[in-house]
């Protein structure tokens, strides 16, 4: 049977999967985190529908996941490739989980009674998870990692699981396989907000990024989808976004438009309404990007919520007693607008995936000035790379919304599938 290999596990190397398990092509699904989803798994809601963004995602996680034609490695990273279009072979390297795949059920008993929690990464900064650890609820594979720098060895957890799934000494392993074509949907990073020390991120608690918030709103979330000052625990009366933070901005090294930024800020500013009528909400913007169906729309909804849009940038962000404040002119009246959030939202733009260099030079396929992959024709070939037989999809090849990302995996998926039937 032939043989594709998909690098890189969110909505659009699982959309690429499935649909070349569809026709009969085994697929290994290469994810390096515990867990397939992508930044699709971390949202609450999705524009512009403001569906819930897990009940798209996860019948499709479990699909692919049951689908006997798709192996997925977790953990797992591309250590080589060799060879060209209809033969290439792929070393992968699975880092170890410290568990028994095949044993471990899922049944987190070893995570309750584990006493160390650390930072939770899916939780974007804002939750807490233990060492060993079920990346989030609807996790796939649905089962536990033991996170060895943080693992105190107490013991506890190896005597509660019944399957004797964990492991106190694990080792890397390598899988080689024989594919036709590689598609790369390796996907996005985002900016580090850090770097705009004037919006004082990680100096003030209550001052944020989207991809926390995403976590703060989500009812699986840290704070079970409660509105919460990170300073002082208390409910925030005015929250104000700040857009742009890393995009268009050619001081910052992202001259580009991240292009979902406006639209998840306005989805966001409207569950916050739609939730919270009495929470004040401003987005500090510089134009607003509603670029798609019924995305103009969805602009006028959020203004007619009662979220407040000032075209302008505040210069940076005060503490003054128990809020912030932050001064920008609005450049639609030429007055000086001064704001009193609680909580400031940094909108951070989309970069690409940490990595995605050596991923260029092992498979040779180009970068533009951005940093993410190139794509060989932005017309008819939105999904070509200069390498027959490498495909690239979703956000790995640009900043892009959802239905772009899927649209472009099922694209990959069908180069890929042409591919085999040349290969046969
Ligand atoms: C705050 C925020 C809110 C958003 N809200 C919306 C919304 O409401 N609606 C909407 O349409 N879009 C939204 N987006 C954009 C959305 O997240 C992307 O469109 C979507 O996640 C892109 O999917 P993807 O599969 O291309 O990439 P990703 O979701 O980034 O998935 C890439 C996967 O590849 C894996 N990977 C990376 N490198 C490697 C490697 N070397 N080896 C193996 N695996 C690797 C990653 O771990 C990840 O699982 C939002 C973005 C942000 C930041």
């Amino acid at each position: 049977m032939a043989e594709v290999v998909v690098i890189g596990a969110g909505v659009a190397g699982i959309q690429a999967a499935l649909d070349l398990a569809g026709h009969n092509i085994h697929v290994h699904l290469i994810e390096r985190e515990p867990s397939i989803g992508g930044h699709m798994a971390q949202l609450d809601k999705t524009f512009p529908t403001n569906d819930c963004s897990m009940c798209i995602l996860s019948p499709k996680m479990v699909d692919v996941s049951r689908t006997p034609n798709v192996t997925i490695h977790t953990c797992s990273e591309v250590e080589s490739v060799d060879g060209e279009a209809g033969s290439f072979r792929v070393r992968v390297r699975k880092h170890p989980r410290y568990i028994i795949e095949s044993e471990c059920n899922g049944c987190e008993d070893c995570v309750h009674i584990c006493p160390v929690e650390v930072y939770n990464r899916f939780d974007a900064g804002i939750g807490v998870r233990k060492a060993i650890y079920k990346p989030h609820p609807q996790a796939v594979p649905d089962i536990v990692i033991k996170d060895q720098e943080h693992c105190i060895e107490c013991g506890l957890c190896y005597d509660v699981c019944g399957r004797e799934a964990i492991l106190r000494e694990d080792t890397e392993r390598f899988i080689d396989i024989e594919a036709t074509s590689i598609i790369v949907t390796t996907g996005y990073g985002t900016f580090d907000a850090r770097n705009k020390t004037q919006f004082r991120y990680l100096t003030i608690p209550d001052v944020i990024t989207s991809l926390e918030f995403e976590r703060m709103i989500n009812a699986s979330g840290p704070t079970g989808g409660k509105l919460r000052r990170l300073s002082n625990g208390k409910p925030p009366r005015g929250i104000a976004f700040v857009q742009c933070v890393g995009s268009r901005d050619i001081a910052a090294g992202r001259p580009y438009c991240s292009g979902v930024c406006c639209m998840y800020a306005m989805k966001n500013a409207m569950l916050i309404k739609e939730k919270n009528p009495g929470i004040t909400v401003t987005v500090f913007y510089n134009d607003i990007r509603a670029y798609g169906k019924g995305y103009e729309e969805y602009y006028e909804r959020a203004k007619d919520l009662g979220v407040r849009f000032i075209r302008g940038f505040p210069g940076e962000v005060l503490e003054e007693n128990d809020h912030l404040v932050m001064v920008a002119e609005n450049t639609e009246t030429l007055e000086m607008e001064t704001v009193h959030p609680d909580l400031v939202v940094l909108s951070v733009g989309l970069e690409p995936s940490g990595g995605a260099g050596d991923i260029a030079k092992m498979l040779g396929i180009p970068q533009d000035e951005t940093g993410f992959f190139s794509i060989a024709d932005q017309k008819v070939g939105r999904v070509l790379t200069v390498k027959p037989g490498i495909y690239v999809a979703g956000a790995a090849t640009a900043p892009r919304d959802i239905p772009d990302s899927v649209a472009m995996g099922g694209a990959a998926a069908m180069r890929a599938y042409l591919d085999t039937l040349r290969a046969e």
